[in-house]
């Protein structure tokens, strides 16, 4: 059953098309870790993360607990790490669900070892993000990971801020970042504290910085087929293919006179007759308010129709003057293709002033998660 008349339908076939093309850029020994944080930004965790497993991937990161603990209920059995904060006292549901934790700073990683559960752990080091890990350069507090008993350390990991920028000081700062990175696991290795599995690219990591000998690399965006702005997809020659459209259906159509207006606040005054059509989907399914513009369109037929009026929260309103045969029931199409026409997650983020990442990972609960038939 379809509980929604909007949806989210899932291209297994590009998905596929995309772990394939990032796989290549990587060394052989790489493998991807599928970073399904939010929802798998969108998609569905538990829809992606299946279709990937069929895929070979058995490895996933998520942002907390919760997150884990849905993936384990969906029946994913690979390994999963936890990249975000997980409350130490929680040590016990880490272990019943078999996550893998991050440790995230030394005195994290006393507490979480003070609960007396054996716990598999990635250690994060901080290579100039600020955010989370140990410094790279903090040899003692690494080496002191090693003497707790309950945490058994089965990767050490980093994370690039930087590796989207094509400018020489920027590139310059990544290369820091992994170099300190690399020398901080060599001397791990060197020195008999086992770093186990390593990992620092993200999508554009990968796809700006491939050669990085690691054992795993963890692709968000990229994995999705989109990038996080329309400017990087123009200049990048790599292909990847959207995984998600985004539909809904048309809920009422009707003919307004030049002079009326449309939709809260009388946004949008017509001067002249007008066929308007409503649309089952709105802010709360994740499309954001500004993209109320009657430059934004959506597709009805294949047709571009503009978005009129302001978006509600459940619905917004389209101009179908001069499109065909449109009646109840039809879908249109704010994500995705239609005939020749095709709108990208890309331009509707850049158009709102965000990236992909935001404007996909805000997608409602609402809207069902179809996968489409392969062709
Ligand atoms: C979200 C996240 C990723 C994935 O980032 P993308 O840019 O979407 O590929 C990788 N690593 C960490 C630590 C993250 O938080």
């Amino acid at each position: 059953m379809l509980k929604s008349s909007a949806f989210i339908e899932i291209n297994t076939e590009h998905l596929k098309h995309n772990v394939q093309i990032l796989s290549s850029l990587l060394p052989s020994k790489c493998k991807l870790m599928a970073v399904v944080k939010a929802n798998a930004y969108g998609h569905g965790d538990a829809i992606i993360s299946h279709q990937l497993h069929k895929l070979g991937i058995d490895t996933f990161a998520v942002a907390n607990l919760a997150e884990g603990i849905h993936l384990r209920e969906s029946g994913i059995t690979g390994d999963i790490l936890i990249l975000g904060y997980t409350l130490p006292k929680e040590a016990s549901t880490l272990a019943h669900y078999a996550l893998t934790q991050t440790i995230i700073d030394s005195s994290y990683a006393k507490e979480l070892n003070s609960y007396q559960i054996p716990l598999k752990v990635h250690i994060k080091l901080d290579t100039g993000m600020h955010r989370l890990g140990e410094s790279y350069h903090h040899f003692d507090n690494i080496k002191d990971f090693f003497q707790l008993p309950n945490l058994q350390i089965t990767g050490t990991f980093s994370h690039l801020c930087m590796a989207d920028s094509p400018f020489a000081e920027d590139v310059a700062f990544t290369q820091r970042q992994i170099s300190h990175f690399l020398e901080t696991t060599h001397w791990m290795t060197k020195n008999h504290y086992n770093p186990g599995k390593i990992h620092i690219q993200g999508s554009y990591g990968i796809l700006n910085y491939p050669d990085i000998p690691c054992d795993y690399a963890r692709p968000g965006i990229a994995l999705y087929g989109a990038f996080s702005c329309g400017n990087d997809r123009l200049h990048s020659k790599i292909n990847l293919k959207p995984v998600l459209s985004l539909k809904a259906r048309i809920a009422s159509i009707r003919q307004i006179c030049a002079g009326e207006t449309v939709g809260y606040g009388r946004a949008y005054h017509a001067t002249n007759p007008t066929t308007i059509a409503t649309v089952t989907l709105g802010y709360a399914d994740g499309l954001p308010r500004n993209f109320s513009n009657e430059e934004n369109y959506v597709l009805v037929h294949g047709k571009m129709a503009p978005i009129i009026g302001r978006i509600c929260m459940d619905q917004f309103m389209i101009d179908i003057t001069g499109i065909d045969e449109v009646h109840t029931g039809d879908i249109i199409t704010i994500i995705g293709s239609d005939g020749t026409q095709r709108i990208l997650a890309e331009s509707i983020a850049d158009h709102c002033g965000t990236i992909t990442n935001e404007l996909l990972c805000r997608l409602g609960e609402r809207p069902d998660r179809v996968i489409l038939a392969s062709a």
